[in-house]
């Protein structure tokens, strides 16, 4: 008879794995945004905040969505709450493409332009890929593209845009992958390209081989001055079509009609969309249907409709703010005057660091963002972004009032 040894007991408990030991090379380069837990000191009830950037929630068309649901789950059925295809609903994809005199097939919708930010990062950018970002720019583009280990180069910015004798000398210097750019009333400057200076880019970046991503989330937000044509349209007249053109254009519904529906698109040539439908295959099938088809619901009467309300909410609240800064602040502090959007940008006295005043204002009872997280490099340390979307007079006239005062505080 053979003896056999008796199954080892089971452990008391069982020995604990290293979980952070195990993450992904990508997961390590990801990091929490700063904002994220800058806002979180911020929502304090009695704090009058200029930082989040929410759109404004009581201009939402809320009676409309409600009557768009109730439309189309009448009209489509089951099939609203069906499985779609990862492309995005046509009718939705037909009604894009026609602003720009496009096909669909040159059209992905995205579940938010900021999924079409990280599907492009994971077609476009192998590790070590030179990526040229605005100095500043949008810190949300910036955590999309992290983990696919881009290099990242600055372009100097002024009140016009980057500047395009920088960007030639980069290009020159440096062999580059990708340009991001956030033409029209940037997140988190404010400030607008100009005609010029769009031509020239598009111009030195074909000629240079680098793809341009044009994320356009507040164009059609414009409150004052002349309308720009984007890079995508002006890439489509000189190169001669959608299937030539290197630039890559994001938009979304977000800041127009709703965030929360999540529903965005990217325009590109075919061999762009194709990657784009099998990246975000991979990442959630499709957007969702029932949200897709309420959104193609409303872009006819509601979207025209809610876009002037916007614009012209945001018009006055741009304006008054930018008033009450000349008003309550210093001499030695700039900002931006925007032209849409919501955002605005201050520049403080190099002496002092918006960081720790955000200690102080909120302790004035106001909040800002600090600039330094939207440098892809650091730097930015006397600047903040202030956003005008979802603010009352009353609050714009306190808070800017107590900023000034925090500022005068910390100047000494
Ligand atoms: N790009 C920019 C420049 C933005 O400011 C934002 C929103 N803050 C996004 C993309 C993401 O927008 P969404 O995903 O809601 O379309």
């Amino acid at each position: 008879m053979t003896s056999r040894s008796a199954p080892l007991p089971p452990p008391a408990h069982l020995p604990p794995v290293d979980l952070t030991a195990r993450l992904a090379g990508r997961a390590r380069r990801m990091t929490a945004s700063a904002i994220r837990e800058i806002l979180k000191i911020t929502q304090q009830p009695d704090v009058i905040s200029f930082a989040g950037g929410l759109p404004a929630p009581e201009l939402f068309p809320l009676e409309d969505v409600r009557r768009a649901a109730d439309a189309v789950l009448t009209r489509y059925g089951p099939a609203a709450l069906q499985y779609s295809t990862t492309e995005g609903h046509l009718p939705l994809r037909e009604w894009i493409a026609a602003r720009d005199g496009i096909r669909p097939a040159n059209v992905q919708i995205v579940t938010g332009s900021q999924q079409g930010l990280d599907l492009l990062g994971k077609i476009l950018i192998d590790e070590g890929d030179v990526v040229l970002v605005e100095a500043p720019t949008y810190l949300g583009a910036l955590q999309s593209f992290q983990p696919y280990g881009p290099r990242y180069v600055e372009l100097p910015t002024d009140e016009h845009g980057i500047d395009t004798d920088a960007l030639e000398e980069v290009l020159r210097a440096t062999p580059a992958k990708l340009l991001y750019a956030i033409p029209n009333f940037q997140n988190p400057t404010g400030r607008t390209l100009s005609l010029e200076r769009r031509r020239r880019l598009l111009e030195l970046t074909a000629q240079y081989g680098v793809l341009v991503i044009e994320d356009d989330p507040y164009g059609q937000l414009r409150f004052t001055g002349e309308e720009l044509p984007s890079l995508y349209q002006l890439g489509l007249e000189l190169a001669g079509g959608p299937e030539q053109s290197h630039v890559i254009y994001s938009s979304s519904f977000s800041k127009t009609l709703v965030p929360g529906l999540r529903d965005a698109w990217v325009q590109a040539a075919q061999p762009i969309i194709e990657k784009l439908i099998q990246a975000k295959q991979g990442a959630d099938l499709h957007t969702p249907t029932l949200n897709q088809m309420i959104i193609t619901e409303l872009v006819g009467d509601v979207l025209p409709r809610q876009i002037e309300t916007v614009k012209k909410a945001y018009g006055e609240r741009a304006q008054d703010m930018v008033a009450r800064l000349r008003e309550h602040f210093p001499a030695g502090v700039s900002f931006t005057t925007p032209e849409g959007g919501m955002f605005l940008w201050v520049t403080v006295p190099e002496s002092i660091d918006t960081v720790p005043l955000l200690a102080q204002a909120v302790a004035r009872k106001v909040a800002f963002v600090p600039g330094s997280p939207f440098y892809a490099l650091g730097g930015g340390h006397n600047t903040m972004r202030l956003s005008y979307s979802s603010a009352t007079p009353e609050q714009i006239d306190t808070g800017i009032r107590a900023l000034g005062e925090t500022i005068r505080g910390a100047l000494g």
